[in-house]
């Protein structure tokens, strides 16, 4: 059956009431299980009447085509509606992790000029502390308020009573913008990362191709919807193809999650490494009392994944873990292991039927294999990001001779499978998070205390990489445990809990070069033992 139909590409619609019309209206498209482990079961007709409802609501309250509304939500049933609902309108849906700090919200409400913000009563706290910062602002929805609290805070439930269930997305060009995600560069604010419509056809074929999901499939997808993977692969990919999925609202539990697997059925499992290397370290006795037989494949994206994983899983639970490899603005993956393809433990795969990629050296020239040099992907698939939101000479600095720059380095081998070594930039890769040096370092500087500071990803053996905060304290200051808290907490609320370093090293200054540039790479150094380098350009 094709995908689209009448050249409409509308997300909202194809994971929706395209389902509902090839038959699957009674089919469940999602069981919630809550934290408290409550489950409610949606079919494909409630996701396609909830979000039309939802798709309503906005275009009563005056949103139109383009227009950009924001969800700032815990895992949640509504997070689906909202998103979907959105796209049916065409509203461009950007999505926040619920754990972000009131700068990082406003930061990426306020660079997207947002119109609107979804969110939760027990968030709206962050937001509304730096409203006045936010002037495009015109509404926040607040999903679990049973009434309008004012003009511009309104209760989700209420707008949905009044709202008609029935909505017809009008067809949508494959170029008409869809997604936004922000991400994190090592300099200046999040860049806002727009996707299109289109871009389903390529999230659509690498659920199929790649995580081998057919329509008798229940699939887990463990990542929030605030990052990429979880709005590609935990609602476009999987609801586009008609796949029935779980969405689990707790954090972290092995033995739980375990259970999520053996009782809900789960088939096809999409984690990240992480969580993959928490639960090695759990006692063998644990895995063995479940029988995952149901359990075809795993998936795992984010970060390395290392060899060690691999073969634990191969020796305790009898499954191979497949390797993907992708970024938010490839939108979908590229590079990845898959059913069929022999793993090579510690490699991403290869790419995609159809996906050129190459490594190429600083000067632009592809380089041979088992050098080291820049990852890059011949630009052109679908789900390419179409412009950096506001930033279009950045956005423009990332191709060359066709090629789009991932910032990843990697060696490609003479099979052609590809290995990650790294970043180019100081991006720092903790728990599959990307985090912004710059972000860390601009909040430190707030705190009286704090003169300078400076701050590093350094290896960790279950995060793959931890913050670590250089500081530099204002003379007279004296380091103490309170002081600690105060900088943790600081961190913690301004930008992100995932921001908050696991370390703080007080040192008596911080490595500048001669134009005020923090030296990331001598502090790193320095850290790991290793030799600085050339350091004739550090200031005096
Ligand atoms: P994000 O844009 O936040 O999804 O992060 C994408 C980045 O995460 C990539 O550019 C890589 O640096 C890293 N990453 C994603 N998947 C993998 C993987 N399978 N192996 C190594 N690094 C990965």
């Amino acid at each position: 059956m094709n995908l689209i139909e009448n050249d409409n590409y509308n997300i909202g619609h194809i994971c929706t009431r395209r389902q509902c019309e090839q038959g699957r209206g009674g089919k469940r498209a999602f069981r919630w299980i809550s934290a408290h482990q409550e489950t409610t079961d949606y079919s494909f007709t409630d996701l396609d009447r909830e979000s039309s409802s939802f798709a309503n609501a906005l275009q009563a309250l005056g949103f139109a085509a383009g227009d950009i509304l924001f969800t700032f939500l815990p895992k949640t049933p509504e997070q689906f509606f909202v998103f979907l609902g959105a796209l049916k309108l065409e509203v461009v849906c950007g999505t926040l992790f619920a754990n972000f700090g009131y700068e990082a919200i406003v930061d990426r409400l306020g660079d997207a000029k947002a119109r609107g913000v979804v969110t939760k009563k027990s968030l709206l706290g962050k937001i509304t502390r730096v409203r006045e910062q936010l002037p495009c602002l015109q509404v926040i929805i607040v999903v679990d308020i049973p009434e309008h609290l004012s003009a511009d805070i309104l209760s989700y439930p209420a707008l949905m009573r009044q709202a008609s269930p029935d909505y017809v997305a009008r067809p949508t060009a494959a170029d008409t913008p869809s997604v936004l995600h922000y991400t994190s560069g090592s300099t200046g604010k999040p860049k806002g990362v727009l996707h299109v419509h289109g871009s389903i056809l390529h999230l659509n074929r690498t659920t199929r191709e790649v995580l081998s999901l057919t329509e008798s499939d229940t699939f887990w997808c463990t990542a929030d919807q605030g990052w990429v993977t979880g709005t590609s692969y935990g609602i476009i990919g999987p609801w586009s193809l008609g796949v029935s999925q779980i969405h689990y609202g707790g954090g972290y539990d092995a033995k739980l999650w375990f259970e999520l697997l053996r009782d809900q059925g789960v088939t096809v499992w999409y984690s990240a490494p992480t969580a993959l290397r928490m639960l090695m370290r759990e006692s063998a006795e644990l895995y063995k009392s479940f029988d995952l037989s149901t359990l075809r494949h795993i998936f795992s994206v984010g970060e390395p994944l290392n060899p060690e994983v691999i073969a634990w899983a191969r020796a305790t639970l009898g499954k191979d873990i497949y390797d993907t490899w992708f970024q938010t603005e490839t939108g979908g993956i590229m590079i990845t292991n898959r059913p069929g393809l022999e793993i090579r433990p510690g490699s991403m795969g290869t790419p995609l039927a159809g996906i050129e990629a190459a490594i190429c050296g600083d000067a632009g020239l592809p380089l041979g294999n088992h050098v080291l040099g820049n990852l890059c992907l011949k630009s052109g698939w679908p789900s390419l990001f179409v412009t950096y939101l506001n930033h279009p000479d950045v956005y423009a600095r990332k191709f060359r001779d066709g090629y789009y720059y991932t910032g990843d380095t990697a060696v490609r081998d003479d099979d052609g499978y590809y290995w990650f070594k790294g970043r180019n930039d100081d991006v720092i890769n903790t728990a599959g998070h990307l985090i912004s040096p710059f972000e860390i370092e601009s909040a430190l500087l707030e705190i009286p205390e704090v003169a300078e500071s400076g701050v590093i990803g350094a290896p960790d053996a279950l995060l793959f990489e931890k913050v670590v905060a250089f500081v530099c304290l204002r003379p007279g200051t004296a380091y103490s445990k309170e002081l600690e808290i105060k900088i943790r907490l600081y961190v913690s609320n301004r930008v992100s809990s995932i921001a908050t370093p696991q370390e703080i090293v007080i040192v008596d200054r911080v490595p500048k070069n001669k134009s005020g540039k923090i030296m990331r790479r001598v502090l790193k150094a320095r850290y790991l033992g290793q030799d600085a380098g050339d350091l004739s350009t550090l200031e005096d």
